[in-house]
C-alpha cells in the first residue's frame, strides 16, 4: 500500500456514499454510506451533517483525514452536459457552470453540488475534482447520440443522448479486454451494468458506439425504480387525461416505476423469493426486465456486427446467476453459450461462457470509486 489516498464522494439526494481509496494499489481503506438525509425522522438534516457523519465513521475506523496522505477528493457528478467531459478541478467558476446544468439533471446534479459545497468547506486544503458519469459517452457516434426531433430545438436545449454510468462502462470494458489478454483497442464488446440503475453499452476498440441511457438516466433498460424506454406519449396522456403535473409524472417514472412499480419490490433477492412463492406481479416484473435486456443485447449485437465479449457487472449483474442465464438463454446460434457450473460458482472477474462459445461471457466486478480516484490522480499529475 502507498501512503496516498483519495476520498471519493457520491452524493445523492437522500444518501451520501464515501470511500477512501489507495489509488496506487487500488485497495479501499474504508467505505460507508450515510442514508436518509433530510428525511423527517432522521438525525441527518442535510448534506453537511451527512459529511460530518461520514468523517466520524472514518474516525471510528481509526482514519484521520488530515493524516492519511489525502491528495484529492473525487466527486461523482452525474451530468456533465455538453460542457464537461474530462475530470475537472472544481473551483468557483466550474461550480457556477455546473449549477447551470442542473435543469438537465434535476434529480442528480443538485445533490452532487450540495456534497461538493460542504466537502470543499470541510476539506479546503486538498484539490476537489469532478468526474462525470456522461464523460465516456461524450463522443458517441452522431447516429447514436441524436434524437430524431426538430434539430434547432434540440441544439438550442442541448437535447442529445448523453449516456450515464460511463465510469463503470469504461472501467469494465478495460478490465474485460485485460481479462482476455487483448488490447482494449482490439476488442468489440457489450457491457451490461445491472444495478438499481441499469444500462448497456456497445464498445468498439475502447470507444462506445451505443448506450442505453439518453438525455437523462431514465431511458433504456427496466431498472429498480425507473421505467426505462417508454412511449413519450404516455407522459402527455397522463398530463392531459389523469391531470398529473410534470413533477408528479417525473417522480412516477423515476421513483415509482421499473421493477418496483410493477411488483412493489426493487431488490432482486426479495423479488426472487416472491416469484418462488407464486407472486404473479413479481414474475411479470422480472419477465419485463429480462425481455427488455434481451432486446438490447440483440440490438447491440447488430450494432457491433462482430462481438468478442459480453460482460455483466454491478449488483445484479455480478450476483444474480439466474438473470445472467435467462438474459442469454437460447442464443447458441448467435455464438453465445454459458457454462452452468461457471455461471453459478466463483467470484471476482471470471469467464462464465462454455469453452466452445464464440463470444466470451464474463462477470467483471465494477469499481467506480477506484476509477474516480485514478481519474483524480491522472488530472493532478497533468
Ligand atoms: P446501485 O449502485 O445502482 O445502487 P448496485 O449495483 O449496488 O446498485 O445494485 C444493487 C442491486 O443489486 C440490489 O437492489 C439488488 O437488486 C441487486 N443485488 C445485490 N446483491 C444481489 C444478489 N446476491 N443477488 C441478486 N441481486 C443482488
Amino acid at each position: 500500500m502507498s501512503d496516498r489516498s483519495v476520498l471519493v464522494i457520491n452524493s445523492g439526494s437522500s444518501s451520501l456514499k464515501f470511500q477512501l481509496v489507495d489509488p496506487d494499489s487500488g485497495v479501499s481503506r474504508a467505505a460507508g454510506v450515510v442514508e436518509q438525509i433530510g428525511e423527517k425522522s432522521a438525525e441527518v438534516p442535510d448534506h453537511e451533517a451527512a459529511l460530518r457523519r461520514a468523517f466520524d465513521m472514518l474516525d471510528d475506523d481509526g482514519i484521520d483525514l488530515h493524516d492519511c496522505g489525502l491528495v484529492a477528493v473525487g466527486h461523482r457528478v452525474v451530468h456533465g452536459g455538453n460542457r464537461f467531459h474530462e475530470p475537472t478541478r472544481l473551483d468557483d467558476q466550474v461550480i457556477a457552470e455546473l449549477k447551470k446544468l442542473s435543469p438537465l439533471a434535476p434529480l442528480h446534479n443538485p445533490p452532487a453540488l450540495a456534497g461538493i459545497g460542504v466537502a470543499r468547506k470541510l476539506l479546503p486544503d486538498v484539490p476537489h475534482v469532478a468526474v462525470f458519469d456522461t464523460a465516456f459517452f461524450h463522443e458517441l457516434p452522431a447516429a447514436a447520440q441524436t434524437y430524431a426531433i426538430d434539430r434547432e430545438l434540440a441544439e438550442r436545449w442541448q437535447i442529445r443522448r448523453y449516456g450515464f454510468h460511463g465510469t463503470s462502462h469504461e472501467f469494465v470494458s478495460r478490465q474485460a479486454a485485460e481479462f482476455l489478454g487483448r488490447p482494449w483497442s482490439d476488442v468489440n464488446q457489450i457491457v451490461l451494468h445491472l444495478g438499481n440503475g441499469a444500462s448497456a453499452s456497445a464498445v468498439v476498440g475502447g470507444r462506445p458506439v451505443e448506450t442505453s441511457m439518453g438525455l437523462t438516466p431514465l431511458e433504456g433498460l427496466v431498472m429498480g425504480t425507473r421505467s426505462g424506454d417508454i412511449d413519450p406519449g404516455v407522459f402527455s396522456y397522463l398530463w392531459r387525461a389523469a391531470d398529473l403535473g410534470v413533477e408528479e409524472i417525473e417522480t412516477m417514472l423515476n421513483k415509482q416505476s421499473g421493477v418496483q412499480g410493477l411488483a412493489g419490490e426493487r431488490d432482486f433477492r426479495r423479488l426472487r423469493s416472491m416469484i418462488e412463492s407464486g407472486d404473479a406481479a413479481a414474475k411479470l416484473a422480472y419477465d419485463v426486465f429480462i425481455h427488455r435486456l434481451r432486446k438490447y443485447i440483440g440490438a447491440y449485437l447488430a450494432v457491433l456486427g462482430h462481438c468478442d465479449v459480453i460482460s455483466f457487472t454491478a449488483g445484479i449483474g455480478e450476483h444474480d446467476a439466474v438473470v445472467r442465464r435467462e438474459a442469454l438463454a437460447g442464443l447458441g446460434e448467435l455464438g453465445i453459450e454459458l457454462d452452468d457450473e461457471r455461471n453459478t460458482t466463483g467470484s471476482g472477474a471470471r469467464r462464465i461462457s462454455a469453452d466452445g462459445s464464440r463470444i466470451a461471457v464474463l462477470v467483471v466486478p465494477t469499481d467506480e470509486e477506484l476509477a474516480i480516484a485514478r481519474d483524480c490522480i491522472g488530472l493532478l499529475n497533468g
